[in-house]
């Protein structure tokens, strides 16, 4: 159950909307072959292609109510699908060869990209063997060759577009200049972190950061100047948290640092070390950058926003009391 749900949330609006353009595309092209079939007497092809178009239908309408289940799809319509051209290509050659087709490429749009591959090699077992035994040589290896092919196609599509997917959720989710996390990512991330502290009571501190008089770097150096220091100050933050903590360029130059198991005195600590750090780096030739940190521990039955909204308080407190210091 909690797979189903996993995968569930995880699915984007496009896998629904894919899933009911197949479901509309099959019942306009397969339904009046399957009602043809009937009017032949065809009864056992009429019923499979009946219950191929109306599975998929079922399928859709769940989808499109939030249900999608792909393991489903993949031990119970998949199968369908593949027993229903078998039988079509045993009783009609090389005609219900050519459904085969269509249900190779409804398999990548409908199913994860392995699970794709698990029926598309299914379907190839059952539909090439049967074939070579119900066509003369030339049309099977043609077959052959055809469904082969638009396998391949399929699977490089399916890669590609993966790929290019996977680039985009890297470019939404990421700072350009500085490559860490940006704000798009913090409201997951610290929800995550309330729910471990309710639950296992562990203690989290957020660290707000903010770089002292930033503006004026940029009017006398150069807006060239100021991004280098901003990727400095990324890198060094970055190299000194440890590999569970997370870091976020929240725009401009602030940056919000969640430690996980970490109480307010190594809070402290860890702040104190990245104010020292940073003064001492000498990311400029001419002076020192220092930074404003303001420091906040989760306290029971806090939300995100209120736990980040004293970090950032305590991080204004230490701009007010001179800059360049850490204030819990
Ligand atoms: P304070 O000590 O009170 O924080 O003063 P400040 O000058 O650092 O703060 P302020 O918010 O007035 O200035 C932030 C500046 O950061 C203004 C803006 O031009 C600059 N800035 C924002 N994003 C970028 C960026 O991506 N690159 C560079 N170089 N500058 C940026
Ligand atoms: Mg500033
Ligand atoms: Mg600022």
């Amino acid at each position: 159950m909690t797979t189903y749900s996993k995968t569930l949330i995880q699915e984007s609006p496009i896998r629904v909307k894919t899933i009911v353009g197949v479901a509309v595309v099959v019942f306009v092209f397969l339904m009046p072959f399957s009602l043809y079939n009937f009017f032949q007497e065809k009864y056992i092809l009429g019923t499979g292609s009946l219950s191929v178009v109306l599975l998929m239908a079922i399928n859709a309408w769940n989808c499109w109510h939030g249900r999608y289940y792909p393991f489903l799809i993949l031990i119970g319509l998949a199968p369908i699908i593949v027993i229903f051209l078998g039988f079509a290509i045993y009783q009609q050659g090389l005609i219900g060869l050519l459904w085969c087709y269509p249900a190779v490429i409804s398999f990548y749009f409908m199913l994860p990209e392995r699970y794709a591959w698990g029926a598309n090699i299914v379907l190839l077992a059952m539909s090439l063997p049967m074939s070579w035994l119900f066509l003369d040589a030339e049309l099977a290896s043609r077959a052959t060759a055809t469904l082969l092919c638009v396998s391949a196609f399929a699977v490089i599509f399916v890669r590609v577009i993966s790929i290019q997917q996977n680039e985009l959720h890297d470019l939404a989710m990421t700072d350009s200049l500085t490559g860490l996390s940006n704000r798009v990512q913090l409201h997951g991330s610290l929800e995550q972190a309330v729910q471990m502290y309710e639950r296992h009571v562990i203690p989290m501190t957020l660290i707000s950061l903010d770089l002292d008089n930033f503006k004026k770097i940029n009017d006398t150096l150069g807006h060239d100047a100021g991004d280098d220091v901003l990727r400095g100050i990324g890198k060094l933050l970055q190299k000194r948290i440890r590999r569970s903590d997370k870091v976020f360029r929240l725009g401009g130059e602030e940056f919000l640092i969640l430690l996980y198991e970490t109480d307010a005195k190594e809070g402290f600590l860890v702040a104190e070390e990245l104010r020292k750090k940073i003064e001492s780096m000498q990311l400029l030739p001419d002076r020192s950058v220092t930074t404003s940190l303001g420091i906040a521990t989760l306290q029971p039955n806090e939300n995100w926003r209120d736990w980040m909204k004293r970090s950032d308080d305590n991080m204004y407190r230490a701009k007010k009391q001179g800059r360049n210091r850490v204030v819990t």
